[in-house]
């Protein structure tokens, strides 16, 4: 007899972004005559920068000369993008990563979804709330989060995120050894200072514990006091896994390609207390289970890091972020308290109401597709997500439909 996987049936009914497009698609069936504005589902609307789409054609050129053309690939990735990762990403900000302690993937959701194989199943887990749904569901389908009652996994230790501590989660009052932490944070664009940062990672080097640090948006940042990878602070290389990812940073999101960094001095541990380094078990893990990032792709993301890529990335991002500021300034003129928006993509919205019934009354009375907090937990409920990845234009009519009946 074939018996399945029974963890599935603990997974909370459709994935968020299914059922906001099942709403969306009813609305629209219902009224065809509608325009309706996205500002919902993260995804970027610019098309690839110049300097990628050149790299990417000369690539392809290659594939077509016995001279050049190009096999399997190493799986961790090609030195040459490893280089650059490591050169501009950490290196240039002090953080002591070296090239070969990058592993090049097609996606930093496939990344953060599959390094908890490499993890005992019997490990106490902390998610900030509201949460990226992908560092629970993955850990639902491997058993480690106990039954969803009452709007929360059993053994899952939450980590609220509230107006109260400014959307940065304070240390759990209950111990963890695997504790997932994003900045900027995707749902609420919060970020966290270094002092925030440097808590989390003392927290973790006397706990014997491990953070999963998610810094995919990472090139929305402009305050320069901010910092960019969890490795700018001093003892983290020794307790933090960083996920990085082309798909928002440089438009990847439908070419793929993104970065897991695992440093050689990061450690878990048996269940005697003898240190086991992580690295060579994700290599483990990576070469087994995956085959490279296509190199067209690969040289696509190496251009990210040339001076013209680095301008046009910059150029791209500020655009999105102006779109930002104007959702900011037109929400904050309605009343409505928010975060969000000034070093990241995401505006959180305090709704004041139930954020479904919230999305529905955009929706219907606006044509405009947001996100429910709700969806992304507990503490997310009252809140929208409203996203400034769309073109001006389309953000500009967004707003002064909201304005009308907000
Ligand atoms: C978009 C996003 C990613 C990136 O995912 P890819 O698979 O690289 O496209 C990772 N983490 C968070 C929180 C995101 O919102």
């Amino acid at each position: 007899m074939i018996l399945v996987n029974e963890n599935y049936s603990k997974l909370q009914s459709s994935y968020l972004f299914s059922e906001i497009a099942r709403r969306v698609k009813a609305y629209q069936a219902a009224h065809p005559d509608q325009r309706v504005i996205r500002l919902g589902i993260g995804d970027v609307t610019q098309p690839l920068p110049p300097a990628c789409i050149a790299a990417l054609h000369k690539a392809v050129d290659e594939m077509a000369d016995p001279a050049t053309f190009r096999g399997y690939g190493p799986e961790q990735g090609y030195d040459f993008l490893r280089e650059a990762i490591a050169a501009h990403d950490y290196r240039a900000r002090s953080a002591a990563i070296e090239a070969d302690e990058i592993f090049v993937s097609d996606g930093a959701k496939c990344d953060t979804g599959n390094i908890q194989e490499i993890f005992s199943q019997k490990l106490r887990i902390a998610v900030p709330d509201p949460v990226y749904p992908v560092y629970v569901d993955t850990n639902v389908m491997a058993g480690r989060t106990g039954k969803f009652r009452g709007g929360r996994y059993g053994k899952l230790t939450y980590l609220p995120c509230t107006a109260e501590n400014g959307y940065v989660p304070d240390l759990p009052a209950e111990p963890a050894d695997l504790i997932y932490l994003c900045f900027p944070n995707n749902p609420t664009g919060a970020t966290a200072t270094r002092e925030q940062l440097a808590r989390w990672v003392n927290y973790a080097r006397e706990q014997k514990a491990l953070i999963l640090f998610d810094a995919a948006y990472e090139a929305f940042i402009r305050d320069p006091a901010i910092p960019h990878s969890i490795y700018e602070i001093e003892g983290a290389r020794d307790v933090a896994i960083e996920f990085r990812s082309f798909s928002k940073t440089a438009g990847f999101t439908g070419t793929r390609c993104a970065f897991a960094v695992v440093p050689k001095s990061c450690v878990g541990y048996t269940r005697m207390g003898a240190a086991v380094p992580l690295h060579p078990l994700w290599n483990r893990r990576h070469t087994t289970k995956f085959n490279g990032v296509a190199y067209p792709i690969q040289r696509a993301a190496e251009a990210v890091y040339s001076p013209e890529g680095q301008q046009q990335i910059a150029a791209i991002n500020d655009y999105y972020l102006g779109n930002a500021r104007l959702i900011r300034e037109t929400v904050a003129s309605l009343g409505y308290q928010l975060t969000g928006g000034v070093n990241g993509p995401y505006i959180w919205v305090q709704t004041g109401k139930d954020s479904w019934k919230f999305f529905d009354r955009l929706l219907e009375k606006a044509q405009v597709v947001t996100t429910p907090g709700a969806g992304f937990g507990s503490c997310g409920k009252g809140y929208i997500r409203i996203s400034a990845f769309n073109s001006r234009e389309n953000v500009e009519e967004a707003l002064a439909r909201i304005r009308k009946v907000m």
